[in-house]
């Protein structure tokens, strides 16, 4: 479906926003991103190609964040938390937010936009 695949293109290009702020602003990172981010960034974008048959169903947002191994799903947490706040400001996106709602009905309650 085109506009499911759309929105996975959508999703990998916030994922990636996310990464860089993250990376930026934690790791000092002056231009591009580091070894570690770019490892995630790839991680997440291959998890999302992964995703696409399902993309057409509503509850595969939830997906993104779900099938990722323990450790990813860590460090990709840790950035959400850190530049979900920083998006909304920055790329004030429905797409974000969307994607975000997404992250957040895996605990059930917000890990973003609590106060760290
Ligand atoms: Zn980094």
């Amino acid at each position: 479906m085109l506009i499911s695949k759309t929105r996975v293109q959508r999703e990998k290009k916030t994922i990636e926003l996310m990464i860089a702020i993250y990376c930026r602003k934690k790791h000092r990172t002056k231009k591009g991103l580091c070894q570690e981010c770019r490892e995630l960034l790839n991680y997440a974008a291959g998890r999302l190609d992964k995703c696409r048959f399902a993309a057409a169903k509503p509850v595969c947002n939830k997906c993104t964040v779900h099938c990722y191994k323990p450790q990813m799903r860590e460090k990709i947490r840790r950035v959400m938390g850190f530049s979900g706040p920083r998006m909304l400001l920055a790329h004030p996106v429905a797409a974000v937010q969307h994607f975000l709602d997404g992250f957040k009905d895996i605990s059930g309650n917000c890990s973003i936009n609590q106060p760290k």
